[in-house]
């Protein structure tokens, strides 16, 4: 017995269509008798993609228009000059803050402009003091003036994928939420790495040679995140599993702060200064108007004392610009 064929008409193109089987079925609406081709459907699919396409493209384009504006608003010396209304003393730390965020939008501005020439450095930060100096404070006062997302995430919280605990993809989840879910404006934002220095390698000179196998996977799995890279997780609440719905979130223009108190790195600064001069370094006995050993020596850091501290080098060469903190003196406290 021959297969019965029922036909169709394309409410389109007209076109009539031939239906053998399920898979030969249209768009079709008995009540109206409305029906739509595959190559109809194929066309508005298309359509739709292209407007989507050029729409991320505008809103991009609309960013890279704002960036001449936030530049010439935001010169290094007027979001020192912010700074300072909120947060006093940490005049170093407030100035390499101003320019590292300047730098950053410059580098998004030649990003933008495909200018490989002038290529820029991503200028991710590494933050160190003491707690309570005023490093989070800081942070959130430079996101309120350049009106960007900020979001702080533990970094002792993360773990490698694939032991208990949260992946490092939830540092940028929390800035996706900062950002109202907006992914345009995350893309944008500042993430602030707090507790860096507790994944710092177990085997770096400050620590006990416990086994941590964790801590340096956390630091390899961040490399990427840091450099840039598209970012994929799934909503809060929504477990993981291969079918879960994701959000994509491309790191390239976000700004990385990370920061920790560094306990102990004064010893570090303090060896190295030492062989190098044979003077004892940090050897003086603190007499009652000293300033504490840490803030002595804390401007004098080096990359390879944070390779010493436990950062692998990989971590460290992504993070270009170092800040440091000083403990803030009461005085300062009761100011504030
Ligand atoms: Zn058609």
């Amino acid at each position: 017995m021959a297969k019965q064929v029922i036909q169709h008409q394309c409410s389109f193109c007209k076109r009539v269509i031939n239906v053998r089987d399920q898979y030969d079925l249209p768009i079709y609406d008995p009540n109206t008798g409305f029906a739509i081709c595959k190559n109809c459907v194929r066309e508005v699919n298309h359509f739709l993609d292209e407007h989507e396409a050029a729409a991320v493209q505008e809103e991009k384009h609309e960013f890279a228009d704002q960036l001449d504006d936030i530049l010439d608003k935001n010169k290094p010396h007027l979001i020192k000059q912010y700074l300072d209304e909120y947060i006093i003393n940490q005049d170093r730390a407030k100035k390499i803050l101003s320019v590292a965020v300047y730098n950053h939008y410059k580098r998004m501005k030649y990003g933008y402009q495909n200018d490989a020439e002038t290529e820029i450095e991503k200028s991710n930060v590494i933050m160190l003091g003491p707690s309570g100096c005023g490093k989070t404070a800081l942070l959130s006062h430079l996101a309120k003036l350049l009106d960007i997302p900020f979001a702080v995430t533990d970094a002792s919280s993360l773990t490698e994928a694939g032991f208990v605990g949260a992946d490092v993809e939830v540092a940028v989840r929390n800035l996706y939420y900062a950002a109202d879910k907006d992914v345009e404006k995350a893309e944008h934002g500042i993430i602030y790495l707090d507790e860096f220095d507790k994944i710092a390698r177990k085997s770096g000179a400050n620590n006990s040679i416990t086994a941590d196998p964790g801590h340096e996977g956390v630091q390899q799995a961040l490399l990427k995140m840091l450099e840039g890279s598209v970012v994929e997780f799934t909503a809060r609440g929504q477990r993981k599993h291969p079918e879960a719905p994701t959000i994509k979130v491309d790191t390239k223009n976000i700004l990385f702060i990370v920061g920790g108190a560094f306990v102990g790195i004064e010893d570090v600064i303090g060896k190295r200064l030492s062989k190098a001069s044979s003077i004892g370094f940090g050897a003086t006995v603190q007499g009652a108007d000293e300033k504490p050993k840490f803030d002595e020596l804390i401007h004098k850091v080096r990359p390879e004392d944070l390779m010493q501290y436990g950062i692998i080098p990989e971590i460290i060469g992504r993070l270009p610009v170092i800040c440091t903190l000083e403990t803030l003196d009461e005085d300062a406290l009761l100011r504030s």
